[in-house]
């Protein structure tokens, strides 16, 4: 669902390490100046709007751009000041008290300020607000990963780390974390490798952006008489740009290729979409990602790693490459019985459907739907109107409240950046204990960021004087606002996302970190999911599932349990088919980032019939630009 565009952006970003949000530190001692700075912003702020602040948050709302500007300067003048701080203590007197304890405290301090500088690029109503928050994450980001790098702050961490000074486990971590984090930028190389790697990274830099740059330029588009388009939904076909009016235009983006797969009737037509699907701009991005992949080879081994896939790992739950291999067989052995009955229920209603031809990945998610609608009656269509938008909120709330031991409670009359935005409290239910806030976003709107996501504010951590630093977390969506009063009804879909993003915030507020490196959302990249995953489950059980459901005309009519359960059923059935895709993709990923020099197409040619039980891959279709994972449009 993500822009392609932005998820490459932030995996390049994850992958060099430099993920902002996990390279902010914050400030310990705060420079009155700035302080003083700080307040006559918020002074001038409360002189305009009459509102309420929020008590323990440090999040600024509404700024502006030359507040933006400002404030990203302060940010980066306090964090050189803090580095600089450190670096001048003397390599024997290194303690954690005058090296560890200010960043420490600095992370802590300047993790929601930056957050302020980052989040009106996604919600804030200003065209001039929305830019200078993008140009404030360019700064900051450059700012942040130049701080990383720095050999002194690096030698005296060593030097702390040397003297064995006794301390307890969370901040043992941190510590390894921190050293890490230098080292994984190169601060403990010569000058001459470090030289290498900056060439390096500026050339992946410019690689990325090119091959992110091709894909969004690129209109590619079919045209097909409405013939050629039997089975596709009405309202797909209304959607359509008619030319001269005898053909109608797809354009090859992903939302209308899952979308053709899964109905069209016409086997050549899904043929051809998916065929040039992966053509776009091909032969010029493979051949980018061929390059990049080898540099980014050429940066692991610098760094001391065997290969990339092992400097990614590195900092995840899975650590190695080799366990990440074993685990992808050992999953894709135990799932070839069942998808084998899978695949094969599909191929003989191709063969009822079409004759004798090849089955080929094209098919899937055309006959998967049929298999479905034979299966069971489920109209997705009559599901949607027992999810108003409201009452689903309301479920949501009920079921997480429950199941935390939470009381989620609207805070009115507090600043926010548009008049929709709704903050909440989150309290625990038994000692009534404020633990955190959420702010939420939902309706969709001009020059808004256009995913679901949940966005960490400010990070639950412990003071240097014992207090808590409450967290605070945003969500944003984009269900349509309704203009004629009547309820938004949200398509299952979108039910189980926004529970999921639910959990997130949940999961933000519950934490009991003391480092605000450590806090919520910031885990390993291949934990964070996990919760998340787990508890959509909750999506698929009448109890549950009733409580966040309800007839839009008559709310007292709940949905019926059959009806459930057929949802259920519905997810579970070819999940074999649907892993061994995803398992396919994962090994793709694995194998070409852990050697140099990888013939991609050779690669899919042989891999590709070897996971998906003899199907070959799609000609032209390279990693990236795979089909889109099997999903459904409706
Ligand atoms: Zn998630």
């Amino acid at each position: 669902m993500a822009k392609e565009k932005e998820k490459e952006k932030e995996k390049e970003k994850e992958k060099r390490g430099i993920n902002l949000l996990a390279l902010t530190g914050g400030a310990a001692l705060v420079a009155v100046a700035v302080n003083l700075a700080i307040s006559a912003i918020n002074a001038k702020k409360s002189k305009n709007h009459k509102k309420k602040d929020l008590p323990g948050s440090s999040v600024r709302i509404k700024l502006s751009a030359s507040e933006i500007h400002k404030l990203t300067d302060h940010i980066i003048a306090k964090s050189k000041e803090i580095y600089d701080l450190v670096a001048s203590v003397p390599i024997e007197k290194a303690t954690y008290l005058n090296v560890i304890a200010p960043l420490v405290e600095l992370e802590a301090y300047q993790f929601p300020l930056v957050q302020s500088c980052l989040y009106p690029k996604m919600v804030s109503t200003c065209d001039d607000v929305r830019k200078a928050s993008a140009y404030a994450e360019k700064e900051l980001d450059s700012h942040f990963l130049a701080c990383r790098k720095r050999e002194d702050v690096y030698r005296v961490i060593k030097a702390f780390v040397e003297r064995g000074e006794k301390s307890d486990l969370e901040s043992k971590h941190f510590v390894r974390c921190l050293v890490k984090d230098f080292e994984r930028n190169g601060a403990n190389l010569t000058l001459s490798k470090k030289e290498e790697l900056e060439r390096l990274t500026s050339q992946i830099d410019e690689l990325t952006f090119q091959y992110i740059n091709n894909l969004n330029g690129d209109n590619s588009f079919l045209l097909f008489h409405e013939s050629e388009l039997d089975g596709m939904p009405r309202e797909f076909i209304k959607s359509l740009e008619d030319i001269e009016g005898r053909k109608l235009k797809i354009a090859l983006k992903s939302y209308n290729v899952s979308a053709v797969l899964e109905h069209c009737k016409i086997g050549a037509t899904r043929k051809l979409v998916a065929t040039s699907y992966g053509k776009r701009r091909g032969k010029e991005n493979l051949d980018i990602l061929e390059k990049l992949v080898q540099l980014r080879h050429k940066v692991a081994r610098l760094l001391g790693y065997p290969n990339y896939a092992d400097f990614a790992l590195e900092s995840r739950m899975a650590r190695t490459s080799a366990k990440v291999f074993e685990f992808l067989e050992d999953i894709s052995d135990n799932l070839t019985d069942l998808a084998t009955r899978e695949l094969n229920i599909l191929k003989d209603l191709k063969r009822k459907e079409e004759g004798d031809s090849q089955f080929g990945m094209e098919d899937i998610a055309y006959y998967m739907r049929r298999a479905e609608e034979q299966q069971f009656d489920l109209d997705l269509g009559e599901v949607k109107q027992y999810f108003p938008f409201d009452l689903v909120l309301t479920g949501i709330f009920r079921i997480l409240q429950d199941l935390f031991g939470l009381r989620f409670e609207e805070t009115k009359d507090v600043e926010a950046w548009h008049e929709s935005v709704r903050l909440f409290s989150v309290r625990d239910i038994s000692s009534s204990e404020l633990l955190g806030y959420f702010y939420l976003d939902l309706f969709s709107r001009e020059g808004k960021y256009t995913h679901t996501c949940v966005l960490a504010l400010q990070n639950g951590c412990l003071s240097p004087n014992g207090t808590r630093q409450i967290p605070i977390a945003l969500v944003i969506s984009q269900c349509p606002k309704q203009i004629d009063g009547s309820p938004t009804l949200l398509r299952f879909t979108e039910v189980v996302t926004l529970l999921h993003e639910f959990t997130h915030v949940v999961h933000h507020i519950c934490n009991r970190a003391s480092f605000s490196r450590f806090s919520g959302l910031r885990l390993e990249a291949d934990f964070c999911e996990i919760p998340g995953r787990l508890l959509e489950n909750w999506c698929y059980e009448s109890f549950s599932l009733k409580m966040m459901s309800g007839f839009h005309q008559d709310i007292t009519k709940s949905i019926a349990t059959e009806l459930c359960r057929s949802l259920k059923r519905r997810r579970d059935m070819f999940s074999g088919i649907k892993l061994k895709q995803e398992v396919l993709l994962c090994l793709i990923d694995q194998i070409i980032h852990s050697s140099e020099n990888v013939d991609i197409v050779e690669l899919l040619k042989h891999l590709h019939p070897k996971i998906m039980l003899g199907i070959p891959f799609v000609r032209w279709n390279q990693p990236s630009l795979m089909l889109p994972s099997i999903r459904y449009w409706l």
